[in-house]
């Protein structure tokens, strides 16, 4: 039954408060773009995340469904296995294979990788390790998940079998270890979720290392560790470039290890490839600023009345224009004009019109977007008072 929730009758009180009219879902509300954010806070300009329909999760015996905007690299379908190639010349006829629903590896083989290549992901991976035991340390059901083929986020059967740190189950190989050791027992699906961002250099000079994030059967065991180039075994790795794009990549270690429901998700860029989230450069802050607040422009010229003239000092938050200050400040006074016209009891079936506009023209003065003296804000305030509907201080 659902439950109901009472307020206390002190808080019923405090209610005409809230009841004053604020344009929370618009503009005027959060705090302006500035020079390193291109949105204002609560901004309704800012694009919709995009609609994802969520999958399901995985079961032993049955493999969970992909996101709707997952693409999918094995999905146990013979079908899929054409989704990948030899990564390099494999010994004799040796081939990775699908064995019901799943992606086996053949000793011998070699690295079997994507032909897809892609770089920034959120990958989604499952392996068993075999049930028959074999060898210990890294000779124990290894093998590997290399984002781009670069840096390898380590497979292998740590269920009862002690490795050197860096190089267990989840360990960004070589670099750092897992926080934990979650791993079921051999022959059980174990979940990697991981998040992978490359490492950009701009001129030579790194501008951010890249970043695995890596979940082990829904435990955490990366948390955004920064990369330090591809990893190594016995050397240590040093931060290098990578390129563009590259394919995933499947270590043959010599263990029969199989996979299924490998998935990913292509990442938006960050702020420093061009993403318009989080803190961006002031250039580029100020670009996309500019480009906004031509789209609002011209959707002002689709509009008529308060709404032209609130969509055109909606723009002035993002880039000035003279002449957009001119025609808005020009309608500011016909409006405060027109309100003026009105009868007291007119105005008193406009309150909530008038004192959604108060609230734009404190907001447009208080950032400077209009000059401290704006006519349109004395006279709203002027109205307001006349009108008797200034809360009053206590
Ligand atoms: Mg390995």
């Amino acid at each position: 039954m659902m439950k109901l929730c009472y307020f206390p009758s002190s808080l019923l009180l405090t209610l005409p408060v809230l009841l004053t009219p604020v344009l929370a879902d618009g503009p005027f509300y959060g705090d302006p773009p500035d020079a390193h954010h291109p949105w204002g806070v609560h901004d309704m300009n800012r694009p919709q995340p995009k609609r994802v329909e969520a999958g399901t999760f995985s079961s032993q015996e049955t493999p969970g469904k992909p996101p709707s905007d997952a693409v999918v690299l094995f999905d146990g379908t013979a079908a899929s296995l054409d989704n990948w190639e030899p990564g390099g010349k494999p010994k004799d006829d040796k081939r990775w294979v699908e064995v019901d629903g799943a992606l086996q590896c053949t000793p011998g083989a070699g690295t079997l990788q994507t032909k897809a290549q892609f770089a920034d992901c959120q990958l989604h991976v499952e392996w068993a390790a075999p049930t028959e035991i074999v060898g210990k340390s890294q000779g124990r059901g290894n093998s590997g998940v290399f984002l781009m083929g670069e840096v390898e986020v380590q497979v292998l059967d740590n269920y009862n079998n002690p490795s050197y740190p860096d190089g267990m189950a989840g360990s960004v190989y070589g670099v750092n270890p897992p926080m934990a050791n979650p791993l079921f027992a051999p022959g059980v699906w174990q979940t990697y979720d991981i998040t992978f961002r490359r490492p950009i250099f701009k001129d030579g000079v790194e501008v951010d290392p890249g970043y695995l994030t890596v979940f082990i059967n829904g435990v955490l065991v990366q948390d955004h560790t920064p990369l330090e180039g591809g990893g190594g075994h016995r050397g240590r790795s040093k931060s290098r470039p990578f390129k563009e794009s590259g394919p995933l990549q499947l270590q043959d270690h010599g263990n029969p290890i199989r996979y299924r429901n490998i998935w990913y998700r292509p990442l938006p860029p960050r702020a420093i490839e061009g993403g318009t989230d989080g803190r961006l450069t002031l250039e580029a802050a100020l670009a996309k600023r500019q480009e906004t607040a031509t789209v609002i422009r011209r959707d002002a010229e689709s509009k008529t009345g308060t709404d032209k003239m609130y969509r055109l000092f909606e723009s002035l938050c993002y880039a000035p224009h003279v002449q957009t200050l001119q025609t808005a400040t020009a309608m500011s006074a016909e409006y405060v004009a027109s309100l003026q016209k009105a009868s007291k009891e007119d105005l008193e079936k406009r309150k909530g019109e008038v004192m959604q506009a108060r609230q734009a023209f404190d907001y447009l003065v208080k950032h400077e977007f209009v000059p401290a003296d704006f006519a349109a804000k004395g006279a709203v305030d002027a109205l307001i008072e006349a009108q008797g509907w200034n809360e009053k201080k206590k």
